[in-house]
């Protein structure tokens, strides 16, 4: 098999989120980390990538070098600030014609793929592809149609324009990168997509910045009691993440345990992350469902936690919470296991295969509170399993590294790009032998 092309330059399109934002509340999620992480692998590994962004602040540089060969380019496409999500798809005409003009100010050529992320993306991607000649990888990160078929109770569904413009996007690029063998099924079953355009590249974690360590320093360092039993969420605050379904679910642990002769530690939850979405959008929502449940005292939030300080929350907790109606990787899984931290999630999407059920974690089905608080009462007040739990979290979660990711995106780029040289050349050859068969010579001469 010969060997594949490598890109020299990579157009990598983000429309809705910039990799510069801190993760973990609004739009900025585990999509962030993705685009960052693998842009810098690349980079490290020779291709330059060039991220297109919305500008969302009038300091936004219209191009920022945020790494060895990577530049973030900031585009203008509607108003920096007060337009959501859901506004963007009518800022698409002025994102992309943003990509095209960066493009137009260098040589022809300059890009030799795009990689688009999000359906927004995917639409500005389809575009550029189209204009460039050059091969289109998509990863869609979230789907319309797995969310809506496992919608949170109250949640509101993704909009018939989203399932539309996704489809699209699905039906054009030329190859498409899911994250799990479960998400390629589901693009296989719900879009149509053909199994063979479908490259699965898991995510991973940064296991430099997410390794093991002390317990009671982390602790220290956030003012934790070292004493408590503590479960942890941490992500965007959102419906689909379920954190009020772990309140509801730990109530009943938190108030047996608080009484003086309980026989087990005194629980806390812990909370990290800040609103995005819809539904649990309020800050105070959480607030005041803690105030219901009569567990104010035993609950801690903290706001969005850059990296480093993430990883001592990892580290502070000893169990981590995904309690998601729907999760296509799940990062957050990734990386507690990492610190050497159990994970408690549901059995969803690719959360079946963050977490290894019964070695590094458990997996839950549904969402029913007495489940969750049976599954969590297994493993809170069985100290010697947590044990065994953590013990194996972390040789789990080494399989998931960026440098994995890279270098299984670099190999789904080069077969985008052998198909499209060989669909080109396919093209030219057709052209001549047509031309040949009109008696014209390769330059329209007639012979
Ligand atoms: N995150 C963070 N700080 C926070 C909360 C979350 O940096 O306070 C990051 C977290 O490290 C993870 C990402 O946000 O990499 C969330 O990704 P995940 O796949 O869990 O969820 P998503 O946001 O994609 O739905």
């Amino acid at each position: 098999m010969s060997v594949l092309p490598v890109p020299r330059r990579v157009a990598l399109i983000s429309v809705h989120t910039s990799p510069l934002a801190q993760p973990g509340t609004g739009d900025a999620g585990g999509m962030n980390v993705y685009v960052w992480q693998t842009a810098t692998r690349l980079a490290r590994r020779g291709v330059e990538v060039e991220i297109f962004t919305r500008a969302t602040s009038s300091s936004d540089a219209p191009v920022v070098e945020a790494a060895p060969g990577v530049l973030v380019r900031h585009v203008v496409a509607g108003p920096f600030e007060g337009l959501d999500k859901q506004d963007l798809p009518g800022q698409l005409c002025a994102f992309t014609a943003g990509v095209l003009r960066a493009e137009a100010m260098n040589d022809p050529g300059y890009y030799d793929l795009i990689h688009s992320h999000y359906w927004l993306s995917g639409q500005v991607g389809w575009l550029a592809r189209d204009r460039w000649s050059v091969p289109l990888v998509h990863t869609a990160h979230t789907l319309a149609a797995v969310k809506n078929a496992s919608l949170a109770k109250g949640d509101t569904a993704e909009p018939r324009l989203r399932e539309i413009g996704e489809q699209q996007v699905v039906d054009e690029a030329d190859r498409l990168v899911a994250n799990t063998a479960t998400e390629a099924a589901e693009l296989a079953a719900m879009y149509g997509a053909d199994p063979e355009r479908i490259d699965i590249v898991t995510p991973g974690a940064d296991l430099d910045c997410y390794t093991t360590g002390s317990k009671a320093k982390a602790r220290a360092e956030l003012g934790l009691d070292p004493g408590e039993r503590i479960v942890t969420f941490v992500g965007r605050i959102q419906p689909l993440k379920a954190p009020d379904v772990l309140l509801a679910a730990a109530a009943p642990l938190i108030h047996r345990s608080w009484q003086p002769d309980s026989g087990v530690p005194p629980l806390r939850v812990l909370i990290v992350g800040g609103p995005s979405g819809t539904g649990l959008e309020r800050p105070g929502v959480l607030i005041e469902q803690a105030a219901q449940l009569g567990i104010s005292e035993a609950v801690t939030f903290l706001p969005p936690q850059p990296s480093a300080r993430l990883a001592d929350v990892y580290r502070a907790s000893d169990l981590v919470a995904v309690p998601s109606y729907s999760e296509s990787f799940g990062l957050v899984a990734i990386e507690a296991q990492a610190c050497g931290t159990p994970v408690i999630a549901a059995r969803v999407g690719g959360l079946g295969v963050a977490v290894a059920d019964g070695t590094s974690g458990l997996l839950v089905d549904g969402h029913e509170i007495d489940a969750w608080t049976s599954a969590l009462e297994s493993l809170l007040w069985q100290p010697d399993r947590l044990a065994e739990l953590a013990a194996s979290a972390r040789g789990h979660a080494e399989q998931f590294s960026w440098e994995h990711t890279a270098d299984r995106l670099l190999r789904s780029y080069g077969q985008a790009m052998r198909s499209l040289e060989s669909s080109k050349h396919a093209v030219l050859k057709e052209h001549l032998n047509h031309k040949g068969a009109l008696g014209l010579d390769g330059i329209g001469q007639r012979v």
